[in-house]
């Protein structure tokens, strides 16, 4: 019991520093998605050894019994036959170009699905491996996010938008990626940096994050969501408004302008804290 309590431990935590015998440290890291795979796959735990592909009796003894471990890869194998080789690929112009500044991550096209309609982002590709608390810059939103860079590269006449639109999406990509180099996103002011291949960089701002005040209030119109009172609410909106300008740097005036709503309205809510 006590090595499945400490298993989930690990799992939920990642993995602890350790301090190895020649006096160096092995970095404490969460476990990746790819890790996880690796441990659930994992015959040992069953009493099992993998040697050289084939898999022999240990002389050990398992963990977890046959009947849980046998379970557990039936569950992955039949979800693998719905949703693996025939997943599309999820559409993204950017693809490949685009790059966290805050940990260097690339940002990756993803989707979310809210009453039957997609909405595209990019996540920064470390965000979706390990979670939205290893890095502050999370998601944008893809269509604002892709307007305004080609905003930015027709003004300077290094698209032509016409020609661009007659392509397929992944040739758009293609023809992108002779022009640009990189294109770096920073969280903080929202600033979108485009590095050309002759060694060139312009930046700009541009409003892509998503809507936080928005999916407030689509948690309250939830009607399984138990009843909070408006008091309550609100405040708890202060307290997410106030964390959004700390992380964001922001001051009310400006946070107003990135919510969408007045610089008094804003003040008024902050007041309740
Ligand atoms: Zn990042």
């Amino acid at each position: 019991m006590q090595k499945l309590a400490d298993a989930f431990c690990v799992i939920c935590a990642g993995f602890p520093e350790r301090k190895l015998r020649h006096g160096g440290v092995w970095q404490a890291r969460p476990i990746s998605r790819a890790h996880l795979y690796r441990i659930i796959h994992n015959p040992t735990y069953i009493g099992q050894v993998l040697y050289k592909g084939k898999i022999y009796e240990g002389e050990h003894e398992g963990i977890i019994s046959r009947e849980t471990y046998d379970k557990v890869q039936d569950l992955l194998r039949s979800r693998r036959l719905n949703h693996g080789f025939t997943r599309k690929r999820i559409p993204g112009l950017l693809r490949g170009l685009l790059y966290c500044k805050e940990c260097g991550s690339d940002m990756v096209p993803v989707y979310a699905k809210k009453n039957g309609i997609k909405h595209f982002y990019y996540i920064c590709h470390r965000c979706q491996k390990e979670g939205y608390a290893s890095c502050p810059t999370r998601t944008v939103r893809q269509p604002e996010f892709n307007e305004a860079v080609l905003k930015q590269l027709a003004e300077r006449a290094l698209i032509n938008r016409a020609e661009l639109e007659q392509q397929e999406l992944e040739q758009q990509t293609e023809t992108l990626s002779q022009v640009v180099r990189r294109i770096t996103y920073a969280y903080q002011g929202e600033n979108i940096e485009v590095l050309l291949p002759n060694g060139v960089s312009f930046a700009f701002h541009a409003a892509v994050k998503p809507n936080y005040v928005r999916r407030n209030k689509r948690v309250k119109a939830n009607p399984e969501a138990p009843k909070i009172d408006k008091k309550t609410y609100y405040k708890a909106l202060a307290l997410q408004i106030r964390e959004y300008m700390r992380v964001n740097n922001l001051s009310q005036r400006e946070c107003a302008a990135a919510l969408g709503m007045s610089p008094a309205r804003v003040s008024q809510i902050l007041a309740l804290i």
